[in-house]
């Protein structure tokens, strides 16, 4: 399977060498992307901005109408793009199913939603004088998007994008490009040449997008360093950014909880897409009255699954590259070197591919690399505490604050403390659950600005002042 760029309404990047695309179930090459150059993003972004000015002309409705058609598009490639998420990502196939319908979720919501981009008539101090406040389209955005979710993602940066007015310009991981390329041709049906354009290629594809003038700005999901580049790079011209990076999210569990209950919601929000997850619980403080109960009832769930190839009946597929699964690798040593009790996996099976077995650890000292870091793979830290300020004061006591979570059935107690944590979503009796209508960020290192509701839907937009004097 060989695949071009998509730029103004057409393929194009024959001429350019190109990057193997791996299944990392199999470690066999699946397709081959173009590794862009500087010429190439440029055409892109040129096209982008050329397309900006009659997109941005169209009213609220018709964009809404777009993504309505694409919505229902979505659903009769979904068999397909389901299939391309398993092969290029690892995940298991009614899980890609999953991720689709999800992500149609969010293209249904922006449809209706944005239609509610209100301005404000402010009361002017003279008489003479109407003060608007319009909420404007900022222009080309560039979407630089990860490799654990290829579809998901890409429509979470780009659908408030378009439907607020804005044309874009996306690159996706060179891990996982094949199902954004395949998305990206199907919005092509739908939307003006120019409006979406996509460009493949390794990170100094997405080195070269973030400093470019003509683009007005960058939404980025991925690791806080990169963020970090990203944001430098945007000085350039004072680009807009969203970033919504690393997260090494908390999760207090009182002595009240029920702990059978509780179990199965703590190790799927923990494990979620092979704990490959930005907002999944990665560190687990339980009180010690049932620290022992819910250790041996997430070491019994993980005894029970599966892992494997994503296309067959798997429960967990591969960890998606080979620099993660070397990183959850190491993570693992390192934490059984310092005498951490492994209650479940913590080997990797001979290959090929990147599988590592769901991994529960307990009795970890909170200054262990596992603990201190996300490790992105499938693998829990359960940390005992007593005193639950001190629970608070170590969950706090991170560079992240992406999410973070108390489980109790004293809902109101656990509702005061979650306000406590240090991060940008707190749950209560919950983790990881993101929705359209509610806003998502991070606090410290985890990110600036938000996705989704009215809020991260304005961050798509610049606001305008009108004063008008009656003449
Ligand atoms: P990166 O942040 O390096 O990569 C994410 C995206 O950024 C990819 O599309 C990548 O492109 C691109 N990129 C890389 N370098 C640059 C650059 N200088 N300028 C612009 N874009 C760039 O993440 P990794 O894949 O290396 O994963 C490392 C860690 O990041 C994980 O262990 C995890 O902790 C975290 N992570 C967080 C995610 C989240 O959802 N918040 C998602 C993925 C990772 P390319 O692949 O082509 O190099």
């Amino acid at each position: 399977m060989k695949k071009l760029n998509y730029i103004n309404g057409d393929w194009v990047g024959e001429e350019f060498e190109s990057i193997d695309v791996v299944n990392p179930a199999t470690g066999k090459v699946i397709g081959q992307i173009p590794n862009a150059t500087s010429e190439h993003t440029n055409l892109a972004i040129e096209a982008a901005h050329k397309a900006f000015p009659e997109w941005s002309k169209k009213t609220s409705l018709e964009r809404a109408a777009y993504l309505k058609k694409l919505h229902a598009l979505i659903v009769l490639n979904k068999e397909e793009l389901a299939r391309t998420i398993t092969l290029e990502m690892g995940k298991p196939l009614q899980e890609a199913k999953g991720e689709i319908d999800y992500a149609n979720s969010f293209i249904e919501w922006f449809a209706e939603e944005s239609k509610r981009i209100y301005g404000e008539t402010i009361p002017a101090s003279a008489t003479d004088k109407r003060i608007l406040v319009l909420k404007q389209p900022v222009g080309v955005v560039g979407a630089i998007t990860p490799w654990n979710f290829p579809l998901m993602i890409a429509i979470w940066h780009t659908m408030p994008a378009l439907r607020s007015g804005n044309t874009v310009l996306i690159k996706p991981s060179e891990f996982t490009p094949l199902t954004t390329l395949r998305a990206a041709e199907i919005i092509n049906e739908i939307v003006p040449a120019g409006v979406f354009n996509i460009v493949t290629g390794d990170g100094s594809i997405g080195a070269a997008i973030s400093p470019h003038p003509d683009i007005n700005k960058m939404v980025f999901t991925g690791s806080t360093p990169t963020g970090k580049k990203i944001m430098q790079s945007c000085s350039g011209n004072l680009k807009r950014v969203t970033l919504e990076l690393g997260g090494n999210d908390a999760a207090i569990v009182l002595p009240d909880t029920n702990v059978q209950e509780a179990a199965p919601k703590i190790f799927a929000t923990a494990l979620m897409n092979n704990g490959q997850t930005c907002a999944a619980l990665k560190r687990l403080y339980v009180h010690e009255d049932i620290y022992d109960d819910m250790c041996q009832a997430l070491a019994a769930i993980a005894s029970s699954v599966t892992t494997g190839d994503g296309s067959g009946e798997v429960d967990f597929g591969p960890i998606q590259n080979k620099p993660q699964f070397d990183k959850v690798t190491k993570l693992a040593e390192e934490a059984k070197a310092s005498g951490a009790r492994f209650l479940t996996g913590g080997e990797a099976p001979a290959g090929p591919g990147y599988f590592f077995p769901v991994t529960i650890v307990a009795d970890i000292a909170d200054d262990t690399r596992l603990v201190q870091e996300e490790p992105f793979g499938p693998i829990l830290p359960i940390l005992k505490f007593t005193d639950v300020e001190d629970a608070l004061q170590r969950a706090n006591d991170s560079n992240n604050g992406l999410g973070g979570s108390v489980w109790s059935s004293d809902v109101e107690r656990a509702t005061q403390l979650a306000s406590r944590l240090e991060c940008g979503t707190a749950w209560v009796n919950a983790h990881a659950m993101i929705q359209p209508d509610a806003p998502f960020g991070g606090v410290k290192e985890s990110g600036i600005g938000v996705e989704f509701g009215r809020y991260g839907l304005e961050e798509y937009t610049s606001i305008q002042t009108l004063q008008i004097t009656k003449g």
